[in-house]
């Protein structure tokens, strides 16, 4: 897709930091970190969002997902990790084109209860 960030990204038309690149999937980290590590994992077809996926990418979404770990483990976060997937405009997804956050280091509980 031409204007579409992480195609760009794909193509080498804006530059990342790389992590991870291989004939399907990429990983670079996040320009706007919001903590110590922030990777975005994305598939290199241009898939708009996970309300967009079928059964034609079952095993492309799995492939992501297990990677998750090993990015994750790579960048130190053996104690954990927390994955986020932002679908469409309801889950404020600002980039159309799918994408896993990987996130870790001294992070909070994501729902706080007080
Ligand atoms: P989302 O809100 O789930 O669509 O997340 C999009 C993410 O992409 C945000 O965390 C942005 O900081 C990140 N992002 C946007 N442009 C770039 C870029 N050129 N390189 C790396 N990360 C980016
Ligand atoms: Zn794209």
């Amino acid at each position: 897709m031409d204007n579409c960030i992480f195609c760009k990204i794909v193509r080498g038309d804006i530059p990342s930091r790389k992590v991870y690149d291989d004939g399907d999937l990429l990983a670079f980290h996040d320009i706007h970190p919001v903590a110590q590590v922030h990777i975005i994992l994305i598939p290199k077809l241009h898939l708009v969002s996970l309300m967009d996926a079928d059964d034609s990418h079952t095993a492309l979404l799995g492939k992501m997902l297990l990677l998750t770990s090993k990015l994750a483990k790579e960048q130190g976060l053996n104690n954990g990790f927390r994955t986020v997937i932002n679908t469409g405009k309801g889950g404020g997804q600002e980039v159309l084109h799918l994408h896993i956050h990987i996130i870790g280091g001294n992070i909070p509980p994501m729902v706080r209860r007080d």
